[in-house]
């Protein structure tokens, strides 16, 4: 942001997810922001057609290489977690994909959460083993179990927090001291938490990547996902993992997410709120036999996600007995909350996690640490988003199928 007679001055995160990325130098311009939905533009001096040459004061050329409204959301992007750059692209997946290969190499090693987003944990484990890259998959939420896994070759450590379902918090600041110690780098998938909990960066990660498609978004109407980082780290990805493979997101897509940024500190206020109703209403109810909520002090790591998280989220998982019957009554009887997957949208969504599914075909766990993921999942867990609807109706409509 610049311009305005406000130069040099320090702007609030809310302030700047509405105007970073926007030249306040210029007078006659819309007010809201432009969707430029064009792939080529027009140019008036050569440029190279090489994107190992792009820098930051290449013209417009190609959308793939970059374009003014996925500009403008990337900067937003990097102003609300503390970067100084931030890359936009197609998915979150894509986002993660194009970090790890362009970070990691033959003959590397990378530490990784041991239950992951599904996604992430088969792209570790299914596809980067075959580039010549090694995963040590572990519970991050013992850095103990970090640093045991760390060798010569450890060029990178993943965590996500909170976890997806298991809603599990690892310690960023911990992980980063590990990772400064062994010249590794650190990425956080920060997806669960929003910038406006946690800004990995400020605790000393490296690169911190969402699913823009979830709360940053906010209107389940668009994916997108980004990595922000330091501006040498991020202009080699955009040039290998941006244009080359060309996870490239939609300006449409991106516009959309401008717009929801407007809102994300407003919308994760209510996220909270109707997410720590529902974890107290299921904590109460008889039918339910286990909630996992950052919020509730019954969470095995309440007090690591208090000094954290500004803000809880609105991501809650719960468990009962018979989790097929009330997955069957939930898909006919639900009137409000969605059964669908994805979160983070402003209507509230619940799905079942089947432990078949995630413990032994995404995550592979084996010994303790299956039985860990058991224990505390048993089949599977209801992983419920927390909309931003009136808490009342999403507590009535939960009541009527459990
Ligand atoms: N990371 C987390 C924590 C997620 O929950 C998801 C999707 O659910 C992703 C990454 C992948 O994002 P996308 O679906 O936008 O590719």
């Amino acid at each position: 942001m610049s311009g305005g007679g406000d130069e040099g001055k320090q702007h609030g995160k809310r302030t700047l997810a509405i105007h970073a990325g926007v030249d306040h130098t210029k007078g006659n311009r819309p007010s809201a922001p432009d969707i430029v939905m064009s792939s080529t533009f027009v140019v008036d001096e050569q440029v190279s057609f090489s994107a190992n040459n792009l820098d930051d004061d290449t013209p417009w050329m190609y959308t793939r290489w970059g374009n003014p409204t996925t500009n403008e959301l990337e900067a937003k992007l990097a102003a609300l977690e503390s970067a100084e750059a931030g890359i936009a692209f197609a998915s979150g997946m894509a986002a993660t994909t194009a970090l790890l290969f362009h970070v990691l190499g033959q003959g590397d090693h990378i530490v990784i959460s041991n239950t992951n987003y599904p996604g992430t944990a088969e792209f570790a484990r299914d596809t980067l083993s075959r580039y010549g890259v090694e995963a040590t998959a572990v519970n991050t939420t013992n850095l103990d179990n970090v640093r045991a896994a760390m060798r010569p070759e450890t060029k990178l450590i993943w965590l996500e927090t909170p976890s997806n379902p298991l809603l599990q918090i690892a310690d960023i600041a911990g992980a980063s001291a590990i990772a400064k110690e062994y010249g590794a780098l650190l990425a956080v998938d920060s997806t669960f938490a929003t910038p406006v909990a946690t800004r990995p960066i400020e605790l000393g990660a490296d690169f911190v990547v969402h699913s823009l498609t979830k709360f940053l978004g906010g209107h389940g109407d668009a994916m997108g996902g980004s990595v922000c980082g330091s501006a040498e780290h991020l202009a080699g990805l955009r040039s290998e993992g941006l244009s080359h493979l060309g996870g490239v997101i939609s300006p449409f897509n991106a516009w959309l997410i401008i717009r929801g940024l407007a809102t994300l500190d407003l919308r994760m206020r209510a996220h909270e709120e109707n997410a720590l109703a529902l974890a107290k209403f299921l904590e109460a109810h008889p039918r339910v036999e286990r909630v996992i909520y950052p919020g509730l002090e019954s969470h095995p790591q309440h007090a690591l996600a208090a000094k954290q998280m500004d803000n809880f989220s609105g991501m809650l998982s719960f468990r009962v007995a018979d989790s097929d019957a009330l997955a069957e009554r939930m898909m006919k009887k639900l009137s409000v909350i969605h059964y669908a997957v994805s979160l983070g949208h402003h209507r509230s969504l619940v799905y079942l996690m089947k432990s078949e599914d995630l413990a032994h075909t995404s995550y592979a766990l084996e010994g303790d640490e299956l039985k860990a993921y058991l224990d505390t999942a048993g089949d599977g867990l209801f992983r419920l988003s927390a909309g931003i609807e009136n808490t009342a109706d999403l507590i009535d409509d939960l009541d009527q199928v459990l």
